[in-house]
């Protein structure tokens, strides 16, 4: 069976939104694959595409409704779009996490000011919650700080990396009271504000092309109307497994595609390339797998059990591990085909990296699923 197929049962006939998911997979193959090359090559920065994907209804699908949420939707637009371009597929995470955090906000200024704006593409964004989401488990400390003033706060620090950025950009972090011990404030970055800096990074080994940022705060003014949550702790908790499981459709897609490129090569290297150890059946597997846990995780993301908790990481942890090993097998399976660089199997050996290394790092998910939080 066809992972193609695979896909279809996954979003069972209930989802009102298979339509949406559909729409995204027929962008992604008609207007996207044309310009996966120059998004990789970092000449790129495909924002025209970003909205046009939301008018499509990309980003709003995840919205909570009456207190319940459902990400299926989201994370099956993600993986068509990873299934064409790992760069896009960040993108696509970066806008809906930005999406999530506004509709999940308790500040009713904030969520009828930007919403719908996020969700829509008008306003364009993402996230710098690397850097606080290590910090939870003790892994580094908080960059930003911020005091309180009149009508709001004042931040200054610098954050190394934020993508899906540009001049009228949002991007949802977190600063540390430095005039209240132990206090976190989450809230959005606007890349307007002339007190924040866009540093552009050096090349990157992939995803040159998602508008990536060193992002400095130079005493930066922040209204309450941009405050997402204080405390942000519980807000925290309440986001983070959508934040992660939405990662699963980078992955997804990603593998999907390795698994084409192995199939493409099946007819005139088979017959040598059947005594490697990893064949695309098992990858098939895994990817179908993978989409029966995501899918059964994605209608529940507020679960605030721990055992549902332990199931986000370990998927997440499972999902960088085989993104790499099935982008390792599809070079292997192209061999010199797949050694030019006018081919996508070196590109999806280092999107596939990413998936391993972005926030939760491969290493981080290992120090959480092994209890030790700080
Ligand atoms: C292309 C790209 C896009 C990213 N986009 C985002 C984003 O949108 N939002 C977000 O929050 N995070 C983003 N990140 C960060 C990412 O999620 C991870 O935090 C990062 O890859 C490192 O994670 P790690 O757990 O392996 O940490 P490690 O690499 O083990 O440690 C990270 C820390 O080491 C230091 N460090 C290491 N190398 C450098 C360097 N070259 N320059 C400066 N400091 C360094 C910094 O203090 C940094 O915080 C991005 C990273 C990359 C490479």
């Amino acid at each position: 069976m066809g992972s193609l197929a695979v896909s279809r049962l996954a979003i069972d006939e209930a989802l009102p939104s298979a339509s949406i998911a559909d729409q995204v997979a027929v962008i992604a193959r008609k207007e996207l694959a044309p310009q996966a090359l120059a998004i990789d090559e970092g000449t790129l920065y495909p924002d025209a595409l970003l909205r046009r994907l939301g008018e499509a209804g990309a980003w709003g699908s995840h919205q909570p409704v009456d207190g319940a949420a459902d990400l299926r939707c989201a994370i099956q637009s993600i993986a068509s779009l990873g299934e064409v371009c790992g760069a896009t597929a960040f993108m696509a995470w970066c806008q809906n996490t930005l999406v999530w955090y506004a509709a999940n906000s308790g500040n009713p200024e904030l969520v009828a000011k930007f919403a719908d704006k996020f969700a829509s593409g008008e306003i364009l964004g993402g996230t710098g919650l690397s850097n606080p989401m290590k910090s939870f488990f003790g892994i580094e400390k908080l960059k930003l700080k911020g005091r309180k003033v009149e009508g709001g706060y004042v931040v200054r620090g610098a954050l190394p990396w934020v993508s899906n950025l540009g001049p009228d950009h949002f991007f949802g972090t977190i600063f540390e009271r430095e005039d209240a011990p132990g206090g976190i404030v989450m809230f959005l970055a606007d890349c307007a504000n002339p007190a924040i800096t866009l540093q552009p990074c050096k090349p990157f080994l992939a995803m040159d092309g998602t508008g990536t940022y060193g992002v400095q705060f130079r005493d930066v003014f922040v209204p309450d109307e941009l405050i997402l949550a204080e405390p942000a702790g519980p807000f925290v908790k309440k986001i983070r497994a959508g934040f992660i499981l939405l990662q699963a459709g980078m992955a997804l897609g990603l593998i999907k595609d390795c698994i084409q490129i192995m199939d493409e090569v099946e007819a005139p290297l088979g017959h040598v390339n059947r005594y490697l150890p990893q064949q695309p059946l098992q990858f098939r597997e895994l990817h179908a797998e993978f989409e029966k846990e995501t899918m059964a995780l994605a209608r529940d993301p507020y679960n605030a059990e721990d055992g549902y908790w332990r199931r986000v990481i370990a998927l997440r942890l499972r999902a960088g591990d085989a993104s790499v090993a099935a982008a390792h097998a599809a070079m292997l399976h192209c061999g010199a085909r797949g050694y030019l660089k006018s081919h996508r199997a070196q590109r999806r050996l280092r999107e596939a990296y990413f998936v391993a290394i972005v926030t939760p790092a491969t290493k981080q998910l290992r120090k959480m699923l092994a209890g030790d939080e700080h």
